[in-house]
């Protein structure tokens, strides 16, 4: 199956809520949902009006959903970190969560490196990252504690990094306290892996778990 590449204010407006798939655009009145706070389609409107109970299973299809879409991962992959995180001591959903934060695509836009995850996955693909003094473009790499990951040489000189650098200085309060980041040399370190606290995202991952349960 190919990535979703449609309109994301679409996803946030089927779900109801927002997803901050855009950057600094969500937090503004431009925002599609603050809008149109109502369902796409013909006949959005009514099925908000009309809407009905949701049932268990459509509340935790409804979170996986979300869940997949913040982070743009594939139903194929998220199983996948599922299942991976059945597997590690601890609260189920909490591993996957924390799984998921640890994706290199999601620490390039938490380091404030891109305005979305969207954005950083490209950054990444395009290899402007070095980490551990390795170029690497896989957006699904998963960091580690000790990881250290800079900006390419190369790409330091582009028009765009040169203005990152400019907002990162800015930015460094906003960082999560697992990561350090150095705003001068545009590098970072994951100083260890985020607690469920330190995710501040709407998610209820029991109902994910539930999802798979079943
Ligand atoms: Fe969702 Fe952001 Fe679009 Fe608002 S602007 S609908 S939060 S993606």
């Amino acid at each position: 199956m190919a990535r979703y590449t449609g309109p994301v204010c679409k996803l946030c407006r089927r779900a109801g809520e927002k997803l901050y798939l855009k950057g600094e655009r969500c937090y503004t009145p431009k925002c599609a949902l603050e809008r149109k706070g109502y369902a796409p389609g013909q006949h959005g409107r009514e099925a908000q009006y009309s809407r009905r109970r949701a049932s268990d299973y459509a509340r935790q299809l409804r979170e996986k959903q979300k869940a997949r879409r913040i982070y743009g991962v594939l139903e194929r992959q998220f199983r996948r970190y599922y299942k991976q995180a059945l597997k590690k001591r601890g609260m189920t959903g909490e591993n996957l969560l924390i799984i998921l934060e640890s994706r290199l695509d999601n620490v390039i836009y938490r380091l404030g490196f891109a305005d979305s995850r969207a954005q950083a996955r490209q950054l990444v693909q395009h290899g402007h990252f070095v980490v551990n003094g390795r170029r690497t473009n896989i957006p699904s790499y998963l960091v580690k504690p000790g990881d250290q990951i800079i900006v390419r040489e190369g790409s330091r000189k582009r028009r765009y990094f040169k203005e990152r650098a400019q907002l990162l200085s800015d930015y460094v309060q906003r960082v999560p306290a697992w990561l350090a980041l150095d705003p001068q040399q545009m590098s970072a370190r994951v100083l260890r892996l985020p607690t469920r606290e330190e995710i501040d995202l709407p998610l209820q991952e029991q109902l994910i778990v539930e999802y798979y349960s079943r």
